[in-house]
């Protein structure tokens, strides 16, 4: 069979199924079933054995019950990396790339031995990427999630910075000891009553720990607050990602929890997307 007629019947059954950019994602799951790049299939359109047929197809029942592209190939790329990631870690979001530079921005001189602490560090996605722009930065990747810290640490080995990441199991501040120059999280921060709407690719699929922020969705940046400015080395900062409309009341709980100065930074669509504090 040829590679086009296998995404074309793909496309069919993503289309039905309701999954947004149908032909994309049958043409990358076919890649994923021959282990080629998709790029391979929009330039060429090999012949297709049926073992690897059988196991496009295999692949494409997952696909159309809604279950994301990224927990079926086992990876994602974000920043510089290919992370693996499972259903106990939230899928990395390009938005979260923000959140890198605004550190990055911060940090200034990348040669400097910063100490960084990542919240809810999920598939380790920040902690790493960071650690791989920072040389001599190391940090400590904190979970409530046993399985995500697994995650975590076979990511961080394999982007080569395993020797200056550790991760551990930590409700917020409650085993985390010492003080850090930055502080990071892309927190859970969806209010709980949101989580039903949500896509069921998300709902359905990605681990609501990493998900549910509360009543209001801002317990995750309470419970950070409370007691990250005593935490912070001089110059520090904590920098975290937020939800559509929550970078004005989180920045101001933040100025409320010893932070004189905070900073918003929007995305793309221009939604304030990530809040800086300095101390
Ligand atoms: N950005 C994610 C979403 O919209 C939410 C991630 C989070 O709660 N931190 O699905």
């Amino acid at each position: 069979m040829k590679a086009s007629a296998l995404v074309a019947e793909g496309e069919r059954a993503l289309l039905a199924a309701g999954i947004e950019a149908p032909r994309r994602e049958a043409r990358l799951l076919l890649a994923l079933a021959l282990g080629v790049e998709a790029q391979a299939l929009v330039l060429d359109d090999p012949a297709v054995d049926v073992a690897t047929g059988e196991r496009f197809r295999t692949l494409l029942a997952r696909r159309v019950t809604h279950e994301p592209f990224a927990h079926i190939a086992g990876r994602r790329g974000f920043w510089t990396l290919d992370l693996e990631v499972t259903s106990a870690t939230l899928v990395p979001r390009p938005e979260t790339e923000i959140l890198i530079e605004t550190a990055l921005a911060h940090a200034g001189d990348r040669r400097a031995p910063l100490e960084i602490v990542d919240f809810g560090t999920g598939s380790g996605a920040i902690l790493i990427a960071l650690l791989c722009e920072l040389p001599n930065a190391s940090g400590l990747g904190v979970d409530v999630s046993e399985p995500a810290l697994e995650v975590a640490r076979r990511n961080a080995l394999r982007a080569g910075v395993g020797a200056r990441a550790r991760f551990g199991r930590s409700s917020w501040w409650s085993h985390v000891r010492g003080n850090f120059d930055l502080i990071v999280s892309n927190p859970p921060y969806i209010p709980s009553a949101d989580i039903a709407g949500l896509a069921p690719d998300v709902r359905d699929f990605e681990p609501h720990l990493a998900l549910d922020g509360g009543p209001d969705g801002l317990g995750a940046y309470r419970a950070l607050s409370a007691v990250a400015a005593s935490r912070l080395a001089e110059g520090g900062a904590l920098i975290v990602e937020v939800g559509e409309g929550q970078a004005e009341p989180v920045a101001s709980l933040l100025r409320r929890s010893g932070f004189p100065r905070t900073r918003i930074v929007p995305d793309l669509a221009g939604i304030g997307r990530v809040v800086a504090a300095f101390t």
